[in-house]
């Protein structure tokens, strides 16, 4: 076929396809090593003068199958699969900075980025400025320096759930010769590909929507192929590496050094590599991917339509509403539908948003989101519990915020059961 196939058809048939009397599923390699009969050929793809595998912490033919459909899916030029998505972002930010070295941060992240960026990264001499998530283009072109390496961002922000205006914070990052990373785990590639809008590269927790199931803890970055490494700041991708007897990734790999240089040097040296089973099921999961999204976004505007309309709740924050401030963001970067999380503030007190948790019956008090089954969370003394007053303040995280994740069950079953939780308040 001539045709590139649609997004959700590519769920299903992207990736590793097999041949002739192949396993018509991509098989389980559950295997730590790979065997080879020449000493030399073994030596050439230590020196990444041949492509092949060698060892499972480096890459792995499950792992890479996971890593085509992913880069695929986003229209990236490359994928590195990671243990957890907080080893994606970690594997981004090193790879992109050093000591020395500064990133530009939009406010309202998920809460263990916000630590990573505020305690970790620091340890290691790399500085963050945060910026609110609708700040204007002069907000952030202040904050950039001479030194900032990255501006960051998530599609859709974690809790408040407010969509970010990618193309234009692209811009801005491209005019300082600055790639723009963002966190797509909410949106997923069925319902906004970040590359389209100039974001360079895109990472996820795989842990959520493209699992699906909460069965598998994974990440992955990928590489969107574009940026221009060799534009002065990034000597590390131009300059010979002495880890690998001289090469330049930018001359060995063109457009996909940055994906090239997350692995065999990152990954290679500190092991945070997903592990085959975790990709096998995480397979499993995307092949449903986009059905389960239509589904997650339809249930999820019901149930805010539903909260908005009711006299117990105080607000309601979901791009799908026409209320919500990033309401015209949402149309533009998520026209199919705005996923399935939710925030809303119940009238009264931090002790009403508990009870009302306790409440539910269908709805599981977890800490997940992006799941088949429905959850629910308390933010302020859960996922956030370690930040600041001030950090929950700027994030608004409110004492009353409940996160809602609407999973695929039948709608009926849900609103009867927020109906129930929310007549005992
Ligand atoms: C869960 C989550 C992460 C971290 O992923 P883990 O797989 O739990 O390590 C990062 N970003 C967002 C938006 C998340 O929801």
């Amino acid at each position: 076929m001539t045709k590139k196939l649609s997004v959700g058809t590519r769920c299903i048939h992207s990736g590793n396809l097999p041949e002739n009397g192949d396993p018509r599923v991509f098989p389980l390699v559950q295997s730590t090593t790979f065997k080879y009969d020449s000493a030399d050929f073994l030596g050439d793809l230590f020196d990444l003068k041949e492509a092949g595998f060698f060892y499972s912490r480096v890459a792995n033919p499950t792992v890479a199958d996971l890593e085509a459909k992913i880069a695929d899916l986003e229209g990236g030029v490359g994928a590195v699969a990671t243990s957890s998505g907080m080893s994606a972002i970690a594997l981004a930010i090193f790879t992109l900075c050093k000591s020395g070295d500064h990133i530009v941060a939009l406010s309202n992240l998920y809460g263990g980025t916000v630590s990573f960026f505020t305690n970790t990264v620091k340890r290691y001499g790399i500085d963050v400025t945060f910026v609110p998530v609708n700040a204007p283009d002069e907000v952030i072109q202040e904050a950039i320096q001479k030194n900032t390496k990255v501006v960051y961002g998530e599609t859709i922000g974690n809790p408040r759930v407010e969509v970010l205006d990618i193309e234009r914070i692209a811009n801005v990052a491209h005019k300082n010769g600055v790639p723009l990373v963002i966190d797509n785990t909410f949106a997923t590639p069925i319902l906004c590909r970040p590359f389209e809008f100039g974001a360079d590269i895109v990472l996820h927790s795989t842990t959520k929507y493209i699992d699906g199931h909460a069965r598998a803890l994974g990440g992955i970055v990928v590489d969107g192929g574009k940026f221009d490494w060799n534009n002065g700041k990034f000597s590390d991708f131009v300059e010979p590496d002495p880890s690998y007897h001289g090469l330049s990734f930018v001359e060995a790999f063109g457009n996909a050094a940055f994906s090239v240089k997350a692995r065999v040097a990152y990954i290679r040296d500190i092991g945070f590599v997903q592990a085959p089973f975790n990709a096998f099921l995480t397979t499993l999961g995307l092949e449903t991917l986009a059905l389960r999204i239509e589904r997650h976004s339809s249930n999820a505007q019901k149930i805010a339509e539903y909260l908005e309309s009711h006299d117990k709740v105080e607000w309601v924050s979901y791009p799908g509403l026409k209320s919500n401030p990033t309401y015209e963001l949402k149309q533009k970067y998520l026209p199919k539908g705005a996923s399935g999380v939710i925030a809303f503030g119940v009238k009264g007190s931090s002790e009403d948003a508990k009870k009302f948790i306790d409440n539910l019956e269908v709805f599981s008090l977890v800490t997940h989101v992006a799941d088949a089954k429905s959850c629910v969370i308390h933010p302020a003394s859960t996922t956030h519990r370690q930040l600041s007053k001030e950090q929950l303040e700027k994030g608004g995280i409110t004492e009353t915020l409940v996160r809602l994740s609407v999973g695929i069950e039948d709608i009926e079953d849900l609103l009867a059961d927020i109906e129930n939780a929310l007549s005992k308040l």
